[in-house]
């Protein structure tokens, strides 16, 4: 059956329960998810958020995103990312996240090419906490409904302006959703890749759709490869080995047990250190010792890690555990402005499939959340600035 709302949003991670929570009350929206709702990668996101903590630490964020993107980023979008992301962590802790402390002050933690500790963090499960928390606010408010196990198979185009979209069900039912407002939330790529640490059902479809109706696209090639996930000869999703862990102190080691990369590096450029090392030593990994950081650190901090890690044999509190890069991250994806808006009226993407350039050529390691939630609420404002000018002209 067809139905129509004022906005649909496609994906249920942070960009599209974001996007819906700073939506008006008294507007009916829709939102839809190829999986369950809790199947996204933002409930995957283990090292935390970056925040700008003072303004002495404006100038070094910047320069560490930009020296991280290859100073390909744009620099409106880094500026728009990093003024934004007090304002962004106190409407988190409003819907009732909570980050660990250091008695009342926040804790901060520090993962690769950050020059200093700036990232907020929940264990090493901050994704989970912020996306549930977030999923429960949404669940709450009236004029939103989520359907599950949804796919968007293609946009609705009217005289060249975004109509809503197309969707199929899993019983293989299909039917339209019209909206005044269309907000593409439907993350990134890594179920195209053999090896990722992405769900499989993220497919890019949005970028596929966005090919048919000629809406901009943009560094399709920009694909982020983590450094370090945990080898495994099992099909599947790779189980990421954050940053942080290297952050904390944890040390890259080849066959004969040496050094032979700066762990803090950008991922990028540890990625390809890894690599020729494999090659080097005819290896399918290198290993990843744990040893330098303290039990109970382990413990408070990694605790999935390690029980993860427990799981598949490995104890991270006596020994090292193998380690592989895999698909991570898109930093390309649909060309939007500054206020998420696509090339197409009445369309926006926010979040992972989107591309607002904060990126550059390669990520800053926990740019990513924080910049899904600062663009997701800049398109929700921007589309409330449009009712609010159409109500003007109506009168
Ligand atoms: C293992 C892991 C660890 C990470 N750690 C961090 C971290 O510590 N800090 C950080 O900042 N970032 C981290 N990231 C990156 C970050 O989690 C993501 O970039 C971010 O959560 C993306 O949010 P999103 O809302 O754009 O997409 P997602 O959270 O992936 O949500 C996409 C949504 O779109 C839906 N969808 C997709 N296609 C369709 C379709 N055709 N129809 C309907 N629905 C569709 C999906 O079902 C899903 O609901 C990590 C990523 C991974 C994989």
């Amino acid at each position: 059956m067809n139905k129509k709302a004022d906005v649909v949003i496609v994906g249920t991670g942070v960009a599209g329960l974001f996007s819906a929570l700073n939506l008006p009350d008294d507007k009916e929206i829709i939102m839809i998810t190829k999986a369950d709702a809790q199947s996204s990668d933002s409930f995957l996101a283990q090292g935390g958020i970056c925040v700008l903590r003072d303004e002495q630490d404006y100038d070094s964020y910047f320069e560490d995103t930009m020296r991280a993107g290859h100073y390909e980023n744009r620099k409106e979008s880094v500026d728009i990312m990093i003024r934004s992301s007090g304002k962004i962590i106190e409407d988190l802790v409003g819907y009732g996240v909570e980050f660990e402390k250091d008695g009342e002050a926040f804790a901060y933690t520090r993962e690769g090419a950050h020059s200093r500790p700036r990232i907020l963090f929940h264990a090493d499960v901050t994704g989970k906490e912020i996306t549930s928390k977030l999923l429960a606010r949404v669940r709450e408010k009236n004029n939103v409904t989520i359907y599950e196990y949804t796919t968007m198979t293609d946009i609705l185009e009217e005289n060249g302006k975004c109509a809503g979209i197309t969707v199929k069900t899993k019983s293989g039912e299909e039917s339209s959703i019209y909206a005044d407002y269309t907000i593409l939330a439907s993350g990134g790529i890594g179920g195209l890749y053999q090896h990722s640490t992405n769900f499989p059902h993220l497919t890019g479809d949005a970028l596929e759709v966005a090919k048919k109706h000629h809406i901009r696209l943009e560094h399709l090639d920009y694909v982020q490869i983590h450094p370090t996930t945990l080898y495994s000869e099992k099909p599947g999703r790779r189980f990421l080995i954050s940053e942080s862990v290297r952050g904390e102190g944890a040390l890259l080691y080849n066959k004969n047990m040496e050094r032979f990369v700066d762990e803090l590096l950008p991922r990028d450029v540890v990625t390809r250190a890894i690599r020729e090392q494999m090659e080097k030593d005819g290896t399918n990994f290198v290993w990843l010792s744990m040893a330098p950081i303290e039990k109970e650190t382990i413990l408070s901090h990694f605790p999935n890690i390690y029980e993860h890690c427990l799981e598949e044999g490995y104890d991270v509190t006596k020994e090292c555990i193998p380690v592989v890069p895999a698909q991570h991250y898109f930093m390309g994806g649909i060309w939007v402005d500054k206020n998420s808006h696509t090339s197409m009226p009445q369309l926006f993407a926010v979040g992972e499939t989107s591309c607002n350039g904060v990126h550059g050529a390669n990520r800053l390691a926990s740019n990513s959340l924080l910049e899904s939630l600062v663009f997701a609420k800049r398109a929700a404002n921007l589309i409330k600035e449009q009712w609010c000018l159409e109500k003007e002209q109506a009168v």
